[in-house]
């Protein structure tokens, strides 16, 4: 596995205010990471630190094994964390030639990165006269024009009507299909659920939970039981290699499944072991419910 880029116990303060808390994460070559989290829970922070336009407090990171310095790392990223900035009164041609002087670039994949957007029908057109989501397909194939090994993209999807968020969604997958390593910022849920592989959760700062999103998604539910004898419950349910935390509240008991079971096992189970239930529900959260749970503000 090659590494892109590693964060090591990033902390970034604004005065009193911590923006980002203790993080830590590694980025490896070929996948799509989401940096999932609400409003100023420090994704574009964290972004602006590893793209060497925010200072950070403490910590470190390092690109592509701390081989190069970061200036020469940078020309091998490319990056969108502001709104898509162009000429109004140049084509899309021209001012990807613009950029193509600016970045030191060759010109001659412009036409390939417009195809890649879906622009090239539109490329002698000017650039005021772009929707929002042409402007922001033309954001990311000038982020292209160097050929990045990674593409940093800050809530690409913003403001964007279904249609356009569906042809942002499509272009970042046909991008990482190619190869590109990709690190994309959302407060969306389903965004990060439907374009990434890779996930790091942050609240307020620091980070709740990173891994694959599809191991995210496993969860085996839990159940609501009741029973006379709520003690000998709660003692056989925690001795039970199949179950996490469990919670009581209100003589009502939750206990949360580490693998598959079903009600009526658990049912028959408790039977042979003396103890009758007089509730048993199964339940299942929903992501939605999960990341809620994770990101909710209880301090
Ligand atoms: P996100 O991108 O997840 O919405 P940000 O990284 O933009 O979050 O912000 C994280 C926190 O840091 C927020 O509370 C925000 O108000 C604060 N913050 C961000 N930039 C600055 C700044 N330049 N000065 C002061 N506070 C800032
Ligand atoms: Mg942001």
């Amino acid at each position: 596995m090659e590494t892109i880029l590693t964060v090591n116990h990033l902390t970034k303060k604004f005065g009193y205010l911590t923006a980002v808390k203790d993080l830590s994460f590694s980025i490896e070559k070929g996948n799509v990471y989401g940096i999932l989290g609400p409003n100023g829970s420090g994704k574009s922070t964290t972004l602006g630190i590893v793209l060497n336009v925010v200072n950070r407090t403490a910590g470190d990171f390092s690109w592509f094994g701390g081989t190069i310095t970061t200036h020469t790392a940078l020309k091998k990223v490319g990056a969108i964390i502001e709104r898509p900035n162009f000429y109004p009164y140049m084509t899309a041609i021209q001012n990807l030639k613009l950029v193509c002087k600016i970045k030191e670039v060759p010109q001659d994949k412009i036409e390939e990165k417009l195809e890649m957007v879906g622009l090239l029908e539109r490329k002698n057109s000017k650039f005021s006269t772009y929707s929002l989501g042409m402007k922001q397909r033309l954001a990311i194939a000038s982020a292209l024009l160097n050929d990045p090994e990674i593409l940093i993209l800050d809530e690409p999807t913003n403001g964007l009507d279904p249609q356009g968020i569906h042809q942002i969604r499509e272009i970042i997958k046909k991008i990482a299909s190619q190869g590109t390593t990709i690190l994309l910022a959302s407060h969306l849920l389903d965004e990060v659920e439907k374009v990434c592989s890779h996930v790091i959760i942050l609240r307020k700062g620091e980070k709740l939970y990173s891994g694959r999103v599809d191991e995210m998604l496993t969860s085996y539910g839990f159940f609501e039981l009741r029973a006379n004898d709520e003690a000998a419950l709660v003692t056989f349910l925690s001795k039970h290699a199949s179950f996490g935390p469990i919670k009581q509240e209100n003589g009502l008991i939750t206990a949360i499944l580490k693998e598959e079971m079903k009600a009526t096992t658990l049912n028959e189970d408790l039977f042979n072991n003396g103890i009758v239930l007089s509730h048993l529900v199964k339940r299942k959260e929903s992501l939605e419910e999960q990341f809620l749970n994770l990101t909710n503000n209880k301090d």
